[in-house]
């Protein structure tokens, strides 16, 4: 292995892995970048690249790379207790003390943790949850779940199906009783109302769509309090308030899928508190564990867990790895982490800012429609036309070129549509967000010549 070339590394990929989200013919074509080692907020390459991670890897290494903490803490407890599972009246301590821990970070009312291995699990576990819930209420017939366009909750069958990216839903993602709305994009469709005017405009989708299918068959509405992978999508102030007053209007449970938001990234632990919702169910995953190794956890609210607790009977539901002792070790080291060095403080007063802050002159570039940012998430959105503004089309090919001019500059971010999307380590520092912004304005400019040589 140590004398093979970077060539022979991405001949053997290609020859046998499929991975995920991969046009497999492009890449067998250009070959993968063969990463392989990463520190702190650089992650590296076979050929030698340093390459700044705005993206946390996949939004998921919050607390940056090589934190010996985790390393410790998976470690002792791999010796201790590598595995045991939790489905026979068993349980381990990590757990226990992690369960503890979730229920007094997460809003009031959310007591109770069921644990997965992914986002996707997760979410899963919270359909099947939601349609049991409601037929032990007497009301078997809510079972439909409002999701929104753009919208990413994973890519099972049902949590793709829950989600709102038609591509996903074109290749066998269509499970039946799922319905979507527009997201609150007000890049795409605020025009010229106010804020305050076009919060509830989008959330009067949602009380359009529950008419149009009937409160009685609605089991839940999920959202991403900030769409992630659907491009940063921040709504408007209210939008968030707007929305769980419908879900209480008509009895609907409100459910956050917070799997990008949650632990810190809007400057509060989780982006319930930023936007003061009170949700009956959370999804939590990525930076519980900083991506140090797969855990997910569904939060849920008083309402639903006595039901299930008093009513339920046997859950039929669960992963072998549900609870997971390494897993827990690693999440509670990770918040930790996050605690003792108050990034979540550091967000909200510090890094938050300064990111908007220095984003912000690229509105400017000829090439750029919108800047949006919110805590250490952010968009830039590049138009043909800042007028109107005029979009690209095909949508989608610009966003790729400028991609791939950040990466080869140093930058790893990624595009959505032809949006920029940065999520950074929340460990990210003044220093790092202007080396960051300094490749995107060169990215930008190398983008702009390209088109103008077409
Ligand atoms: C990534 C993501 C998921 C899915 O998580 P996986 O671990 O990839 O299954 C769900 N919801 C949101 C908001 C995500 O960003």
């Amino acid at each position: 292995m140590q004398d093979m070339t970077t060539d022979d590394w991405r001949q053997l990929d290609a020859a046998h892995h499929m991975a995920p989200f991969t046009d497999y013919r492009e890449l067998r074509a250009a070959g993968s970048r063969i990463i392989t080692h990463a520190d702190w907020h650089y992650i590296y390459d076979s050929d030698g690249n340093r390459i700044l991670d705005a993206m946390a890897g996949l939004w998921c290494v919050n607390v940056g790379y090589g934190r010996k903490e985790l390393v410790d803490a998976a470690s002792s407890q791999m010796a201790a207790l590598p595995y045991y599972n939790n489905f026979f009246k068993t349980s381990n301590q990590p757990v226990i003390a992690l369960s503890k821990r979730l229920a007094d970070l997460t809003p009031d009312g959310l007591n109770n943790v069921f644990y997965a291995n992914s986002g996707s699990e997760a979410n899963d576990t919270i359909i099947r949850m939601v349609r049991h819930f409601w037929a032990l209420e007497g009301k078997p017939q809510k079972q439909t779940i409002i999701g929104r366009t753009y919208g990413y909750h994973g890519s099972t069958i049902m949590s793709a199906s829950m989600g709102g990216m038609t591509a996903m839903h074109e290749q066998a993602a269509t499970a039946p009783d799922f319905v979507h709305i527009k997201p609150p994009y007000g890049f795409l469709y605020q025009g010229n109302l106010s804020t305050a005017d076009f919060a509830a405009l989008a959330a009067s989708w949602l009380e359009d769509k529950i008419n149009e299918v009937g409160a009685d068959h609605i089991a839940a509405f999920i959202a991403e309090p900030i769409q992630g992978a659907g491009g940063v999508i921040v709504p408007p102030e209210g939008y968030l308030n707007h929305v769980e007053a419908i879900c209480r209007k008509y009895d609907i449970l409100f459910i956050v899928d917070e799997v990008i938001t949650g632990f810190g990234r809007t400057g509060q632990w989780f982006a319930s508190q930023t936007f003061g919702l009170s949700p009956d169910m959370m999804t939590l995953a990525k930076g519980l564990t900083s991506g140090y190794v797969p855990m997910s956890a569904v939060m849920i609210g008083d309402r639903v867990a006595t039901r299930l607790i008093d009513d339920g009977g046997e859950f039929y539901h669960g992963f072998t790895y549900s609870g997971h002792p390494v897993a827990a070790a690693v999440a509670l080291a990770n918040l930790d982490l996050i605690a003792r060095d108050g990034l979540v403080e550091k967000i909200r007063d510090d890094t938050g800012p300064y990111l908007a802050a220095a984003l912000e002159p690229l509105a400017a570039h000829p090439l750029v429609g919108e800047v949006r940012s919110f805590g250490l998430l952010a968009a830039i959105e590049l138009v043909k036309d800042k007028a109107g503004p005029v979009l690209f089309d095909p949508v989608g090919e610009i966003g790729v070129i400028c991609r791939d001019h950040a990466i080869n500059q140093g930058l790893m971010v990624r595009a959505v549509r032809d949006a920029m999307i940065m999520s950074p380590p929340l460990s990210f520092e003044p220093s790092d967000i202007d080396h960051m912004v300094t490749i995107l304005a060169a990215a930008l400019d190398r983008t702009l010549e390209d088109i103008t040589k077409r």
